[in-house]
């Protein structure tokens, strides 16, 4: 394996707060990480800086050992970055094709209108979502909404794929497929980094987590281990 991120002190301050305070990790091509915390830890701030979304207060990071912090999210995105977001992003209007093809135009790929449905298409169908794709994006159920926004992020052609709570508000029967849909992206050789509080998954699909606590990391290893690390029962404890 070889060494696709990596955070060195990575740092934000809002005015006062330090919400990231000196992270460091680095993730292999082909890892699938979960990246946890309680509320307020700064996950989501972090996820901000890789994506280019937010300028790093101090620190840096590099993907494929070029120096990415500080760029913007179309440069980031360009070279490999996709991610998702908590609140789904649909254009509801538009179908659910042509809201994969508005995401192409942010990828990597430079593609022609007429070939444009076909690249849409074939996320789609990824996702199991091919069936819709003439649908209202704003007509499709809560897991087929999800599965729209994972056929955006993979719309880039991304090395690597930020999750944000991607599996959050599934049902039972859903968070299976969702599972399995991380693990299909996983035997495809996406890296992803998925930040998440739904426990099942994270054993499920994380061979590895990072856990963060008030903006520091202070976990980071085997999920088995980190989940019974003491610190880290005692920071979910005290959320
Ligand atoms: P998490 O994703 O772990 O819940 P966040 O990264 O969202 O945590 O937030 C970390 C801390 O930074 C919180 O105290 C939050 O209120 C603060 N924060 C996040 N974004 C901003 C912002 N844009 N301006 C000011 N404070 C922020």
């Amino acid at each position: 394996m070889s060494e696709l991120l990596a955070l060195t002190g990575l740092t934000k301050r809002f005015g006062g707060l330090t919400a990231v305070n000196a992270v460091s990790f680095s993730l292999e091509r082909g890892e699938v990480v979960g990246l946890l915390g309680p509320n307020g830890s700064g996950k989501t701030t972090v996820l901000n800086m890789i994506s280019g979304f937010l300028p790093p207060t101090g620190g840096r990071i590099t993907l494929n050992g070029d120096a990415i912090s500080g760029l913007g999210p179309n440069h980031i995105a360009k070279m490999g970055v996709a991610r998702t977001f908590q609140l789904v992003r649909a254009l509801p209007s538009l179908t659910v094709a042509e809201n994969v093809i508005a995401a192409l135009a942010f990828g990597r790929q430079k593609l022609w209108d007429a070939v444009a449905r076909d690249a849409a298409l074939h996320h789609l169908s990824a996702v199991g979502l091919a069936g819709r794709a003439d649908q209202p994006a704003g007509s499709l159920t809560y897991i087929d909404q999800k599965r729209m926004e994972l056929a955006r992020a993979l719309a880039a052609e991304p090395e690597l794929l930020l999750l944000d709570e991607w599996l959050a508000g599934l049902n039972p029967t859903e968070l299976k497929t969702g599972i399995d849909l991380i693990l299909s992206l996983k035997d495809r050789g996406i890296t992803v980094l998925l930040v998440e509080h739904v426990m099942d998954a994270i054993r499920a699909l994380c061979g590895r987590s990072i856990v963060m606590n008030a903006g520091r990391k202070i976990a980071d290893g085997p999920t088995a281990e980190t989940l019974k690390d003491p610190e880290v029962v005692r920071a979910y404890l005290g959320d």
